[in-house]
């Protein structure tokens, strides 16, 4: 297959932090030229058969697809997954397992918002959630703008929802370890998500690449939604510096909040091995 594929292997629905029903990302992907999707909602694989058999009617490629969450020297990391068996019990049970302190967690984050006047957010995210399992930020920062608090999600981020504001939470989820043992254990490949958001130094970003390739990890985003050209171009260096393939994805959420749509992303840079190369006798 060629690198000039109008890939799009990242992006939410409403199983997980997103706006849309698996069938109508699928639709509105189809719509914006994508030639190959993935579904990758936040450690849950409960929207796959739906995306996919959308993606069949549709006469679109499909590669399954999850983002798990990792913490890897003290920050949140994401790991997407492609093209594994979406019923490895293994997956499914740890994916599960790393659902599992999602809604303590949501409350303690209500807590904090209590303590600086801002009461029923835990009440109030959880009617933005499609999947009470998948309580997150992101349902917190909806309800925060619908209320008022905030003018948009990225506000109320920056005001209460990241590291030392008052409704940040510290979580340990999943080791980068289980994350890509369960990926390549049912068959699929890892890549490491959008990495120039985790704002590493030199060496942490150092040893999260040795240990994610030493673990079996295969792929990292070079083009999504979250990297600026520059972002682009330094992680393409990086691809090829670890012998990486290399994915595209927008990331996108919701047509009122995400600013890269489905499919509307930069080629991958040529001199890269596609990770859907790696993929070829995964895709439905
Ligand atoms: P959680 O998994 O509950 O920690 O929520 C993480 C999600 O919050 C990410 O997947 C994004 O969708 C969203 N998010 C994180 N940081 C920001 C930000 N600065 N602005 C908007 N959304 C964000
Ligand atoms: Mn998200
Ligand atoms: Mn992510
Ligand atoms: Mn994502």
């Amino acid at each position: 297959m060629e690198p000039l594929l109008n890939a799009d292997l990242h992006c939410h629905s409403v199983v997980s932090d997103g706006t849309l029903t698996p069938e109508a990302l699928a639709a509105r992907a189809k719509a914006n030229g994508v030639q190959l999707w993935a579904l990758t909602d936040h450690d849950e694989i409960g929207g796959q058969e739906r995306a996919m058999a959308a993606a069949k009617t549709l006469d679109m490629k499909y590669l399954t697809g999850v983002e798990i969450s990792i913490t890897f020297a003290g920050k949140t990391v994401h790991i997407v997954g492609l093209g594994f068996d979406h019923t490895n019990p293994d997956m499914v049970q740890g994916l599960r397992n790393t659902r599992g302190g999602r809604a303590e967690r949501a409350k303690e984050m209500s807590e904090g918002l209590a303590k600086v006047g801002i009461h029923g957010a835990y009440e109030g995210a959880l009617q933005y959630a499609g999947n009470h399992e998948l309580i997150s930020r992101t349902h917190f920062a909806r309800f925060l703008v619908e209320s008022g608090v905030c003018k948009d999600t990225s506000e109320v981020f920056r005001k209460y929802l990241t590291e030392n504001k008052p409704g940040f939470v510290p979580h340990r989820w999943a080791s980068l370890e289980n994350a890509v043992n369960w990926i390549t254990g049912a068959g699929g490949v890892a890549v490491i998500a959008h990495p120039a958001r985790y704002g590493f130094t030199a060496n942490e970003e150092y040893a999260l690449f040795t240990e994610f390739k030493n673990h079996g990890g295969r792929g990292v985003e070079v083009i999504t939604g979250s990297h600026s050209s520059a972002d682009a171009l330094q992680y393409a260096e990086t691809a090829l510096e670890y012998e990486l393939a290399a994915s595209r994805g927008s990331d996108f959420h919701s047509p009122d909040e995400s600013h890269t749509d489905l499919g509307t992303l930069p080629w991958l840079p040529g001199q890269l091995t596609p990770v859907w190369e790696l993929l070829s006798d995964r895709i439905q």
